[in-house]
This record gives C-alpha cells, structure tokens and sequence, in this order.
C-alpha cells in the first residue's frame, strides 16, 4: 500500500479493480452482484437498507448480540419498520422462533429478514445455510440479508449455495486492511426487489456501481486506490498462496486451541468460560471469555500495559452487577494470526492471570499447543488445500 498514487484513468489500475471484483466474490463463493464503498460497516448496513427499502416497509432482525440490532437500528431511524427477535447474548438463532414468525406474517408484509454469521460481540455463530432453508421452507418470500463483516475469509460462507440475497463485509477484519472500504454483495432478487426503493440515494446507489458506463461510478468518484493495492494482496494471501479452505481450516484450528486453553483455565471452577457453550456455535474469528468481575478489566489492563497485547473488551457484557462490563474480555483471532503468535497470546494471558493472581487451571497452554500438533500430516498451511478437513 505504501506505494506512489496511481493513475485512476489508466487501464492497468482498472484492470486491478476488475480482478479484485471477480476475487472477492470467489471468497464468498457467488455470482452475484458487488458494489465497493469507501466506508466501514456501517457504511455497508446504510446501503443496504437505503437500496432496499420504502418507509413503513417491515423487516426481521434477529438478534444474537448488538451488531444485527444496530443495522436494524439504522432501517429503524430511516423509516422502516422493524420487528426484532432477541436470542440474547449467549446463544444462536433459534429457527423454530424464525419460522413462527414468518408463518404468522401470512400477508408477507416482512421484506426482508436481517442476520449477523458472526456476532463478534457475543462471538456466536449462526447457522447461515440452515436460516435460509427455514426461510425457504415456510414459503414466505422476504429477503435473507447477511453481515458477515467478522467472518468473511475466516468462516465458510457459500452465498449462492445457501440462498442469501444480500452480504455485507468490510475491509479491517477477515479480509486483514486498515478499515476504509465496505463490500455490498446483492443478486438478482434483492435488485428487483429493491427497484422502487424510495430511501434511495445517489451516492450509496447499487445499480450506479455495477458494470457502469465509465470507470469513475464504480466508486462514485476517486477510487479508493492505495487500500485496492492493499486488497490485492490480501486476496493474493487467502486465494492463492494459502488457499480458500486451508484459510477456514486455520481459523477453525486457532478457534479450537483457544477453546481448549479456556477449558483449562476454567478446570471445574465454572467461573471462567466461553460465552458461547455450544461448540458448534462458536466464531472462528473470535471468542468471547467470562472472567467475573472485575478480572476481565484487571487482565486486560495487564497485557496492554506489561505485554504490548491488546484483548477486546466485554463489549455488549453489561449486567446489573457489572454494568461496565469488567468481567469478559473478548480474544480476536482472524485474519493475519497464525499458530505462533495465538500461542504466543495465550501465554501472555497466562502470565497475566498470574500476575493478577486469578485462580485458574493449569495446562491451558499446553491444551492450545496440542490442538496443532494433532494435526494430520499432510495438512500443510502453504499449500491450498482444495477442501476443509476440519469438520466446520
Ligand atoms: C465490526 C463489525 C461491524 C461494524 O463495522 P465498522 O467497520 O466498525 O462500521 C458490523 N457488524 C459486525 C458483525 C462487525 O464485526
């Protein structure tokens, strides 16, 4: 990235641009339509919901931690209707509720439903293929919008396969850039549906950014140059020197060796866990611990201060008895991480509970090593693979 400006008219830039589009939608495993924005997330769930949707216009979030309420927020706050199903902090989508309330929506008044893949507050992972195919299976015809902005590159995600309409990412998180760029992926049905959306505005406009006339729309202006070189690369790293599945396969792994350093800090005690209990359920991309108050504070305090680490907080984790949330911390473990530097953190973290004396098990460092030395021997991290063979 930290090159000279390119020339924005020249064919070579566009022809980066050109490619980058047709990998990025190989990451999410789809033919459907992409529009880039300079912007983060947030930028992302504006756009969707300006190109979707009417005033008074009803949607369907489903909540399993703050980040699919805040995008049904911003449809709230521009007029739309918003019915929200809360799951809670400490569990995935329950299906059955979901199609409940699609059967009982029998005039079809609910356009489109909304979903995080991954909550990274609450660090769930929902079942993406299976909300789908519920949806599907009532017969009920709103649309299936997706956030994977922690997932996407970390978290196998087959956009046409599964039946998802829409699909949200940014560029700070699985895809490893400095914030600054938000992915729309949108198909067919979500333009059709979306063609009389009176929210709509010129700048977010979706159907100004696909196959324009002239380069220059495609970004509505300068392209976002230097954070393009920058994706080129990063597609580079995911497509072709790691590989697609080997890239699941190594954050299915890091996911499992925090886990098993939590089980052993944990011992019987109970008091430390994993936010998420089902495995099944649980992100590739980050995991969510609870410590008790105030130790989640106290450790993470410790390795930034003594160990030049940097924990998530307990974002989302306020209780009545802990209302800022000093009992959690949260461990990201997507993108550029590799099996070195998680073990390297987690023995950071064990000097830390140390320090702050927090009673703990022993052997939680040697559980997290051990899952990597169970792998098998042909599983090599620099060749792609072109399957996963960690079950996901
Ligand atoms: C980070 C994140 C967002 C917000 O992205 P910003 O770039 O901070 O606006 C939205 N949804 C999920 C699931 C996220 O992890």
């Amino acid at each position: 990235m930290h090159r000279p400006s390119p020339d924005i008219y020249a064919s070579e830039f566009h022809a980066l641009v050109d490619g980058i589009i047709t990998d990025l939608k190989q990451v999410a495993v789809t033919d459907s339509n992409l529009a880039i924005y300079i912007a983060n997330g947030h930028g992302a769930w504006e756009a969707v919901v300006t190109n979707l949707f009417s005033p008074h216009d009803s949607v369907l979030v489903l909540s399993t931690g703050p980040f699919a309420a805040g995008w049904g927020g911003f449809a709230q706050s521009l007029g739309v209707k918003t019915q929200v199903l809360d799951f809670g902090m400490q569990a995935a989508i329950d299906m059955e509720r979901v199609a409940q309330t699609l059967i009982a929506d029998r005039h079809q008044h609910i356009k489109a439903v909304i979903a995080t893949q991954v909550d990274t507050a609450s660090s769930v992972r929902n079942d993406i293929k299976g909300l789908a195919a519920t949806i599907r299976d009532t017969g009920h015809h709103a649309l299936l919008l997706v956030d994977t902005i922690a997932s996407l590159g970390c978290e196998e995600f087959l956009m046409d396969e599964w039946g998802v309409d829409v699909a949200i990412a940014a560029s700070q998180k699985g895809l490893m850039l400095p914030p600054g760029l938000a992915f729309v992926y949108f198909n067919e049905r979500a333009m059709r549906v979306g063609a009389k959306a009176a929210l709509r505005t010129p700048y977010w406009d979706w159907n100004r950014r696909v196959q324009p006339d002239e380069f220059y729309q495609l970004f509505c202006g300068t392209a976002p140059t230097q954070l393009i070189f920058g994706l080129r690369e990063s597609l580079d790293m995911i497509l072709k020197e790691e590989g697609l599945a080997n890239t699941m396969n190594r954050h299915a792994l890091l996911a499992r060796s925090v886990w098993s350093a939590v089980d052993a800090w944990g011992g019987d005690t109970g008091t430390l866990q994993c936010n998420i209990a089902d495995h099944s359920r649980r992100s590739h991309a980050v995991t969510a611990v609870h410590t008790g108050a105030p130790f989640g504070t106290q450790l993470r305090h410790w390795l930034s201060s003594q160990a030049g680490v940097s924990l998530g907080i307990g974002l989302g984790m306020a209780t009545k008895t802990d209302p800022a949330a000093t009992g959690s911390f949260r461990i990201g473990h997507m993108g550029y991480v590799n099996p070195g530097m998680l073990l390297g953190l987690l023995a950071a973290i064990e000097a830390g509970f140390a320090a702050i004396n927090y009673p703990r098990g022993r052997g939680a460092v040697e559980a997290a090593a051990a899952q990597f030395a169970h792998l098998p021997l042909d599983y090599d991290l620099q060749k792609p693979s072109p399957t996963c063979c960690i079950d996901t």
